[in-house]
């Protein structure tokens, strides 16, 4: 799914008000850029294996212009929908 600008201008706008320093943790960088495509995991059972086709917990990737290590945010925390 890809992000609208309106849903991209609301990310940016809550990720300044919550994080207001984000900076990557890997090279100090501070250019993150969304990814256009949001990304879930599967819910697994305790002992590993995958749960079937149960829900997902979806998040929001951003991704370090400078080193490329990407850090994932919960979109259900975020308050958006897919
Ligand atoms: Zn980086």
């Amino acid at each position: 799914m890809a992000l609208s600008p309106g849903t991209k201008q609301v990310i940016n706008q809550w990720l300044k008000d919550r994080c207001p320093s984000l900076k990557c943790p890997a090279c100090n960088g501070t250019s993150l850029d969304i990814n256009e495509i949001l990304v879930c995991a599967p819910k697994v059972k305790p002992e590993g294996a995958l749960a079937g086709r149960g829900p997902t917990t979806e998040f929001l990737p951003l991704i370090c212009a400078k080193c490329g290590f990407t850090m994932f945010f919960s979109i259900k925390v975020m308050g958006l929908t897919v």
